[in-house]
């Protein structure tokens, strides 16, 4: 996306896990994308971690929930392959036809850039990636702060057939229990548009209020985090007075081709003082992030209703 670096979001964020949180540790996973086990040696001491990646995926299944509540069958279904044929069990009509971004081709015979593949991919590719563009989010692994390790303990587990409800046979698992603890990790949004900062404005809000589970078992309400925002900066490659995203920043040639939305808040959003930290101009948004950019939040909407993903199934 983009060459050349406009404007970045970094957000310093605190996981507190507010139930135990399971983790499956050794082999099969019977439900999909599950948190790893995980244990590395820092500092000399082994202790748990939040692997970014699984963290990721938690966030883009609540960013996917928030869109199609917006706007039904505004976001892609990633893992739903056109070449596999069928539909999907128990998706809306609407959804059908959602094929993931990541199997989608350019619409037109042209070589697939990473413009077109910007320009194809739903809010959700857009912001988190699929097979064929990185996405403009990216969370690290979460480490628990020092003196705020969470106190493990293991359990065996049997494999539960999720048809059936049965045990699966040969299918045994290890449970890591995590209790307690507080984890911090690095979000950041790099060349964002303004309905993306809303995106991640509405994420940290869910991360604050409780909205959001990790690990197994969270059908069962296992899992529920709280996030807390430490640090919230804004960088620009120019010194700016308001709250700008690409779409404004970008040339026209740019926005066409990358297809970005122009939006303006009602109102505009000034930004605090300015900090310069080498080629960057920085503010710092933590103390009234939430209120501050409360503005920018119609734009999710926005361009759930403007934007359709235009690549055809292979
Ligand atoms: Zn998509």
């Amino acid at each position: 996306m983009l060459r050349k670096w406009l404007c970045q979001a970094d957000v310093t964020l605190h996981i507190e896990p507010q139930d135990p949180v399971l983790i499956k540790s050794g082999y099969a996973t019977l439900d999909g994308p599950d948190m790893v086990p995980v244990s590395s040696l820092r500092n000399g001491k082994q202790s748990y971690f939040l692997p970014g990646t699984s963290l990721k995926g938690v966030l883009r299944s609540h960013f996917e929930r928030i869109a199609r509540t917006l706007r039904e069958a505004s976001v892609c279904i990633p893992y739903l392959d056109p070449r596999k044929g069928g539909t999907l069990k128990g998706a809306v009509k609407a959804e059908e036809r959602s094929f993931g971004c990541g199997f989608r081709q350019a619409a037109e015979w042209r070589p697939d850039t990473s413009a077109k593949a910007y320009l194809e991919s739903c809010a959700a590719c857009r912001m988190f990636g699929s097979l064929r563009f990185a996405g403009r989010l990216s969370i690290g692994d979460a480490f628990p702060l020092p003196g705020h390790e969470p106190i493990s303990s293991f359990r065996n587990g049997v494999g539960i057939d999720r048809f059936t409800g049965g045990t699966v046979r040969g299918l045994l698992f290890d449970l890591v229990v995590l209790e307690g603890g507080v984890f911090k990790t690095a979000v950041r949004l790099t060349n964002f548009e303004l309905w993306q900062l809303a995106a991640l404005n509405f994420l940290l809000l869910d991360l604050q209020d409780q909205m959001i589970s990790i690990g197994s078992g969270r059908s069962r309400g296992l899992g529920r985090v709280k996030g807390a925002v430490e640090r919230y900066v804004v960088s620009y490659v120019r010194p700016s007075d308001k709250v700008r995203g690409i779409g404004e920043l970008a040339t026209v040639e740019e926005r066409s081709v990358y297809g970005l939305m122009q939006w303006q808040p009602e109102a505009t959003i000034p930004l605090p003082p300015v900090q310069t930290r080498g080629l960057r101009y920085e503010y710092d948004l933590t103390a009234d992030w939430a209120n501050r950019l409360e503005g920018l939040l119609g734009s999710l909407q926005a361009f759930l209703e403007w934007h359709q993903p235009l690549g055809q199934a292979r």
